[in-house]
C-alpha cells in the first residue's frame, strides 16, 4: 500500500511538471513551486514541493551536427549517418570531424587534416575581382583516408572505376581519364559539351589536358587529387602556379571566368582560387559548393 502510495505521488509529480507553463495550471498560483525559464540551466534543481527537490534534466535534443558534415552529407552518397562527431560511410568506415587541429601550423593541417580543416575555409563560386586572401586554400586540405574510401584506396582499385572523357580541342585521340564515381565522367562530358559550338575560342585550352595521375602533390607526400580521378588540369600553356613564381608574390591567372563557372556548376572547385594558386587545376569537391557552405557574398559597396 505503501509502494503504491508513493507510485500516485510521483505520478501526480511527473505530472505538474510536464503541464509546466503552458499547461491546464497555466495563470493558476503555484504555492512553493518553481518552474525553470527556457533561458535557464535546466539541469539545476527545481523546488516543487516544501520539502521535495527535484532535478529536471534537459529534454532529448538533436546534438547539433557541424554544417560542414551537412555539406558532406549532401555532396556524397557513399555518406550513410552524420552526427555532431563525425559521420559514418554505408561501408562502415567513420571519420571524425575534430581532431584537434585548430592550433596546428597550416603545413602540419595540410599534412594530416581532419574533417573540420577541410571544411574550414569557404570557396566562393562565381567571378572575383580580388587575389585570393593569404593563406586562404579552400579545398587544399584533403582528408586523404576519406578519398581512398570513396573513390579507390590505392591506384589498382582506382583505375578500374575510371572513364575517358574527350576535350573539345577538335584532335581525335586526346582524352582525359577521370573516375566515373559519383558520375564525374558525365559532369566533366557535360561541361566540354557546353564549351564547344559558341565558344571555340577556347579550345587551346584544353589541349595537353590531363585527369587521372597516381601521385604526390609537388614538393609534399601528400595524394594529389588527380591520384582519385577527381580533378583535371587544363593547358599548362594558359596555366599559372604558385610554385612557379616562388618570390614573385603576384597573383597570375589567364583562365576566363566563363570556364570557371562552367566547372564549378558540375561541383568542381578551381585552384585559382587558392592564395597558392593553381589556375590549370579543376576538382571535384563538390561539399565546398552546397550553398549553405559557400562564402557568404557580400554585397557591392557603392561607396566604392
Ligand atoms: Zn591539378
Amino acid at each position: 500500500m505503501h509502494v503504491r502510495m508513493s507510485i500516485i505521488f510521483v505520478a501526480l509529480l511527473v505530472l505538474s511538471m510536464c503541464t509546466g507553463p503552458q499547461g491546464k495550471n497555466r495563470g493558476q498560483k503555484r504555492s512553493a513551486a518553481t518552474v525553470a525559464s527556457p533561458g535557464k540551466n535546466l539541469s539545476e534543481p527545481v523546488r516543487h514541493a516544501p520539502g521535495k527537490v527535484i532535478t529536471v534534466r534537459p529534454s532529448h535534443q538533436d546534438p547539433v551536427v557541424p554544417i560542414g558534415l551537412r555539406c558532406i552529407k549532401r555532396a556524397y552518397p557513399q555518406v550513410r549517418s552524420i552526427d555532431a562527431h563525425g559521420l559514418t560511410l554505408i561501408s562502415g568506415e567513420r571519420f571524425i570531424w575534430d581532431r584537434g587541429r585548430d592550433h596546428m601550423s597550416l603545413k602540419r593541417r595540410l599534412e594530416d587534416p581532419d574533417l573540420k580543416t577541410m571544411m574550414s575555409q569557404c570557396y566562393s563560386p562565381g567571378r572575383h575581382g580580388t587575389p585570393p586572401l593569404v593563406n586562404h586554400d579552400p579545398g587544399r586540405a584533403r582528408v586523404e583516408s576519406f578519398f581512398r574510401a570513396i573513390y579507390g584506396k590505392r591506384s589498382s582499385s582506382v583505375i578500374k572505376h575510371l572513364k575517358s572523357v574527350t576535350p573539345p580541342v577538335g584532335k581525335a585521340g586526346i582524352r582525359v581519364r577521370v573516375s566515373s564515381i559519383n558520375a564525374i565522367d558525365e559532369r566533366l562530358a557535360r561541361i566540354f559539351g557546353g564549351l564547344t559550338a559558341p565558344k571555340m575560342k577556347f579550345r587551346a585550352l584544353f589541349t595537353g589536358s590531363a585527369g587521372y595521375h597516381w601521385r604526390t602533390v609537388a614538393g609534399t607526400a601528400r595524394l594529389s587529387a588527380h591520384s582519385f580521378g577527381i580533378a583535371i588540369d587544363i593547358n599548362p600553356k594558359y596555366g599559372d602556379y604558385w610554385r612557379w613564381d616562388r618570390g614573385a608574390d603576384v597573383y597570375k591567372n589567364r583562365v576566363p571566368v566563363e570556364i570557371v563557372t562552367a566547372f564549378e556548376g558540375e561541383g568542381f572547385i578551381w585552384g585559382g582560387k587558392w592564395y597558392h594558386y593553381d589556375t590549370m587545376h579543376f576538382e571535384y569537391r563538390p561539399e565546398l559548393l552546397d550553398p549553405e557552405c559557400i562564402c557568404p557574398v557580400v554585397p557591392d559597396n557603392p561607396a566604392l
